[in-house]
């Protein structure tokens, strides 16, 4: 991770920056806005400073912070170079010189594509025998958005999916053996730091981890790193205090009052935290169901419609935990016709955990689930905003569902 603090001041005797300079700066927010690996921490300032306040102010302050994708050295990031080569100027430019070097840099190979991040995504041992399927299909979305390339780390010892691991291959480092039921793998140590994103495609009764990974983990999200929990991925790990905190809300496992409270928003609109005792984790039969947006301001889901129809799913309900720093996105009603609750049930969260972002999905069942545009969207978003803060790709895909109609795309 590299932070980069590019200030520029001119003074009242300066009052016309070169007009080179109004270009290179322009390029360079170009870059960071398409380079999912720059964050701005300041983006309205830096937005207005750059393109929309006018140039003949005494002075413009930009302040960038510049997350180095982990895929990326820092030689080949031609951004990073630029930034880099701002804060070797002294941080204060008043020299035509540093403009002009700015310029010249901004306006050579700057304008490249940017470099992916690195995505991982950790599986082995789900009760959803669907996983190896479901492991290719999402790095296959997250691959396809350019935003990713994506690793799979797999535990040596897999439980489930005996069937599907050969159809759906994916490069491991190491030999797996298919077991009948879970087991610990002693020697299952991701490099986490080396990645910008962990997607975990574990499930329900997937084996603990030794005590060094789970704290490689821990590390990596509260140092800044990004987190996906899909389905059940927050069924693992009930008694790893830690893993509770990042995904905010799980099930199963055991969980119950003493995991933390029920969240859900009753029909007047209101987000319930319910300690009431009782059992974490349930859904009724599968159905088709409405998604419905609580904070449309997000950028995971600005943009999309209010309400759209998810495709035949698991509703997970009851879900409990801490809970804490968690903001729900999205509910989808878990009617007790179906099996359900009767609540609203959050359906997308993101959750703070030290300096780091994490987005879960309670979607994702089976392939089928998956294949909708509505979960593949909101993955993708997801997976950028937990990589970066940031989404990019703000387009709404034209095969997005309606509130009336699901929308897939067959995955073959
Ligand atoms: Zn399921």
């Amino acid at each position: 991770m590299v932070n980069a603090n590019l200030s520029v001041r001119h003074n009242h005797s300066q009052k016309i920056i070169p007009e080179a300079t109004k270009v290179a700066f322009q390029i360079a927010y170009l870059s960071s806005r398409n380079n999912p690996g720059i964050n701005q921490s300041t983006p309205g300032e830096f937005k207005n400073s750059v393109l929309s306040q006018p140039w003949n102010q005494n002075q413009t302050r930009i302040h960038l912070l510049h997350r180095q994708p982990a895929s990326s050295p820092f030689r080949t990031c031609p951004e990073g170079a630029f930034f880099a080569a701002c804060r070797h100027s002294n941080q204060t430019m008043k020299s035509p010189i540093c403009y002009l070097t700015l310029a010249a840099l901004a306006l050579t190979p700057l304008i490249q594509a940017a470099t992916p991040m690195k995505a991982l995504i950790i599986d082995g041992q789900n009760n959803h025998g669907m996983w190896p399927k479901t492991t290719v299909m999402m790095k296959k979305y997250l691959e396809e958005s350019g935003l990713f390339t994506v690793d799979v780390k797999r535990t040596a010892y897999t439980w489930n999916g005996d069937d599907l691991i050969p159809k759906f291959p994916v490069k491991l480092d190491i030999e797996t053996t298919a077991l009948k039921k879970p087991k610990p793998d002693p020697d299952y140590a991701p490099d986490f730091s080396a990645y910008d994103l962990v997607l975990s495609n574990f499930g329900w009764n997937a084996a603990p981890w030794p005590e060094q990974t789970k704290k490689g983990l821990e590390n990596f999200v509260s140092q800044g790193g990004g987190l996906v929990i899909v389905h059940a991925a927050d069924n693992s790990f009930a008694e790893w205090d830690a893993y509770n905190r990042m995904i905010g809300l799980g099930g199963w496992g055991g969980r119950d009052e003493s995991s933390g409270p029920y969240v859900y928003y009753d029909d007047h609109g209101h987000l319930v935290r319910d300690t009431s005792k009782g059992r974490g984790g349930s859904h009724g039969k599968q159905h088709e169901y409405l998604i419905e947006a609580r904070d449309a301001t997000h950028p995971i889901i600005k943009g999309l419609p209010k309400k759209w129809l998810h495709a035949k799913d698991e509703l997970y309900d009851q879900l409990r935990g801490p809970a804490e720093k968690m903001h729900v996105l999205a509910t989808a009603f878990a009617d007790k016709s179906t099996g359900g609750s009767g609540r609203h049930e959050p359906i997308l969260m993101t959750i703070q955990f030290g300096s780091g972002r994490v987005f879960h999905t309670p979607m994702g069942h089976a392939d089928y689930s998956m294949e909708c545009v509505g979960f593949i969207t909101t993955l993708v978003r997801g997976s950028e905003w937990a990589a970066t803060g940031k989404v990019s790709q703000t387009k709404v895909p034209a095969d997005f569902p309606t509130a009336t109609e699901v929308k897939k795309r067959k995955f073959d």
